[in-house]
């Protein structure tokens, strides 16, 4: 019997462990990936995983949770999310960048305005940059830095303001608007630093970690939880709690709602599962940025030289965000096969909204995920001219020739971000879709609340590992304090 139960030790899982901990709770974290937590002074962690220039996401990874999702049509891609303790943040890109605060005007305003995630996005940074300069933070425990040291960063940022784009110094700034800048980074000393390094290393004594475990269903007595089964190497478990907090992610958080009895009550009876609380909106509005990119030949041959995070520059220019990678694909994720380098073109606000399902009752079986990008000519139309454009800066800053235009031919084939969110929101009681309240509490139940990406009200129009990091310290400061 613990406290609290966190399910899922990914960023936000972290984040919330670290909080429910400082807070006198005892608290048991169960991941079903490896677990590998730096204590003070002796990090464990294997450098595929420190590694910032690389993303350990390739077939024979051990680190990944590969789901199959459609697109659009009947076109599948591997929907990757992390599964190791940092979850999707202890693999993803180290692009750890602030949503524009106008983004969070559709969030609940009661708890949720402008002026609380401003101070909540600078307590969870220590910007290397910018310190305690207006509208950063300088004593978090997640450390933000900038560099440009890749070829291709540089020329593209040269040739997006030779084209006359707006040079931006801040991409954190809170009225941020269209232009190219510094991406900023959560990397320290060349090593990528995910929540279990910022959040839980500093608390590790205080906290159980329970590795390679998987979280099957939640037990309920009537409507409060009061604790979770699952399985690990030894067989079934059991562990109870007073409070249990869902943390796997927005794929695998309304899957497990789901085989849990909570979610469409139709769907769940068409599988067989007995219904605890009818939540239409669970697994429904699933958001995503989908991205396709242009492929070039380098005009030089690479000189082998260090390039650095995978991303160091983007430009915006209305919904879209550009994205020139620093090397190819088979470079930045081991075990690809050789690929042309490639520049993503993302549409950052697209209309598109995807579902999570389930697809027996099974509570092991592999969620059905369906992404349904571009499923509107408004988000193709605004993919088109972000091609065009992305095109054009490439082709005028001379490092490269034979760029490619995806969207000619038969074939449209729009990847997604894996900036997956918003699959069990947030909203007020009157909203039929909505699965929690204000304050990550899941409707209908007691002792049960989401702190991770699925319970964004609304997708947010950047990267969204910064926003996850502050909404989970903001939901976990806002779940101790009385909900
Ligand atoms: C490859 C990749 C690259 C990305 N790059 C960027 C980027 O550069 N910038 C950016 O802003 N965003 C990026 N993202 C997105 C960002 O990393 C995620 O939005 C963020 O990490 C999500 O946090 P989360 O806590 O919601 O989920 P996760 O971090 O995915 O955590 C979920 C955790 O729950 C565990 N889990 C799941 N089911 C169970 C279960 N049943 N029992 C026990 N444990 C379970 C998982 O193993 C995982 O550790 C990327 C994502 C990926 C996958």
């Amino acid at each position: 019997m613990v406290d609290v139960i966190i399910v899922g030790g990914g960023s936000a899982g972290c984040v919330a462990a670290a909080t429910f901990a400082r807070a006198g709770a005892s608290v048991m974290v169960i991941e079903v990936g490896p677990v590998f937590l730096p204590a003070a002074g002796h990090d464990s962690r294997p450098p595929d995983l420190t590694d910032v220039r690389r993303m350990p996401i390739g077939p024979e990874s051990p680190y990944t949770d590969p789901i199959s999702a459609r697109t659009t049509g009947d076109r599948h891609v591997v929907a990757t999310r992390g599964r190791v303790l940092g979850g999707s943040g202890a693999v993803n890109g180290a692009y750890f960048v602030r949503a524009p605060l106008s983004d969070f005007d559709t969030w609940p305003q009661d708890l949720w305005d402008r002026k609380t995630v401003a101070r909540y996005y600078n307590r969870i940074e220590a910007d290397h940059d910018f310190g305690d300069a207006d509208h950063h933070g300088s004593t978090g425990p997640v450390p933000v830095t900038r560099s440009i040291s890749a070829p291709i960063a540089q020329a593209f940022l040269h040739s997006g303001v030779a084209s006359g784009h707006r040079h931006l110094g801040d991409l954190n700034a809170p009225t941020v608007g269209d232009g190219i800048g510094a991406v900023p980074s959560n990397v320290r000393d060349g090593q990528r630093i995910s929540m279990a390094e910022a959040y839980l290393s500093p608390v590790a004594d205080r906290i159980t970690v329970r590795g390679r475990s998987q979280v099957a269903r939640l037990l309920f007595d009537g409507d409060r939880v009061i604790g979770v089964t699952g399985r690990d190497d030894d067989g079934p478990f059991v562990v109870h709690a007073d409070r249990v907090v869902l943390a796997a992610g927005a794929v695998r958080t309304p899957n497990l709602l789901m085989h849990s009895g909570i979610g469409h009550a139709d769907t769940l009876r068409r599988v067989g599962i007995p219904v605890v609380q009818h939540l239409p909106g669970v697994g429904a509005g699933m958001a995503d940025h989908p991205e396709i990119t242009i492929t070039y030949l380098p005009r030089t041959a690479p000189d082998g030289s260090d390039r650095g995070t995978p991303l160091q520059v983007v430009l915006h220019s209305g919904p879209i965000e550009i994205r020139p990678y620093t090397s190819s694909f088979d470079h930045l994720i081991p075990g690809l096969p050789p690929m042309l380098p490639a520049i993503g073109v993302a549409h950052m606000t697209p209309d598109a909204r995807g579902t999570v399902d389930v697809t027996s009752d099974d509570p092991f079986s592999v969620p059905n995920v369906d992404h349904r990008y571009l499923d509107t000519a408004a988000d193709r139309e605004a993919l088109r001219g972000g091609i065009a454009l992305a095109t054009d800066i490439l082709a005028a800053s001379t490092v490269a020739s034979d760029i490619t235009d995806p969207m000619v031919g038969p074939k449209v084939s729009p990847g997604g971000s894996l900036h997956t969110m918003c699959s069990a929101r947030m909203g007020a009681d009157d909203d039929v879709l909505a699965v929690v309240g204000s304050t990550g509490r899941v409707r209908g139940t007691r002792g049960l609340s989401v702190v991770d990406a699925s319970m964004f009200p609304a997708p947010v129009s950047r990267g969204p590992h910064a926003t996850v990091v502050m909404a989970a310290q903001r939901a976990a400061d806002l779940q101790i304090n009385g909900d």
